[in-house]
């Protein structure tokens, strides 16, 4: 019998990149999935998220997770950088190239 049991998040390539890490071990990330390093977006297991319980930074490496992080990451990172100004969610501005 084989029980493979914990798993931590592969950040050698954030790191390198200059992301800071969080107190769980994973990429520290704003509420757009920004890291520390300018227009360097993390999701999914290798990030950190948000507990809605505790509202602290989280580490929650499951599928559902993954998938709406990369949604934000991805809707952040295709708005050009505007990410730390405006939410994902919210319209991009008259002089955007950006088409929604
Ligand atoms: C055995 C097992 C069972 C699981 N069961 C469940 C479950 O039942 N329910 C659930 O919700 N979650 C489950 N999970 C967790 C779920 O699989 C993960 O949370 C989810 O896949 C994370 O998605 P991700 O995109 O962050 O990472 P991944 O799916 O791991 O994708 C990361 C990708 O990046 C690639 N990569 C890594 N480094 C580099 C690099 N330097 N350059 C280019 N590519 C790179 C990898 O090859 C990989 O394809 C399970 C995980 C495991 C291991």
């Amino acid at each position: 019998m084989v029980l493979a049991t914990g798993v931590r998040p592969n950040v050698e390539l954030a790191a390198a990149l200059g992301a800071r890490l969080g107190a769980t071990g994973a990429v520290a990330v704003n509420e757009y999935m920004e890291t520390s390093a300018p227009g360097v977006y993390a999701a999914g297991d290798v990030a950190e998220a948000v507990s809605a319980v505790t509202g602290r930074p989280a580490w929650l490496p499951l599928a559902p997770y993954a998938n709406k992080m990369g949604y934000v990451a991805g809707a952040n990172a295709g708005a050009g950088g505007f990410s730390s100004s405006r939410p994902w969610w919210a319209p991009p501005s008259p002089s955007s190239s950006i088409c929604t």
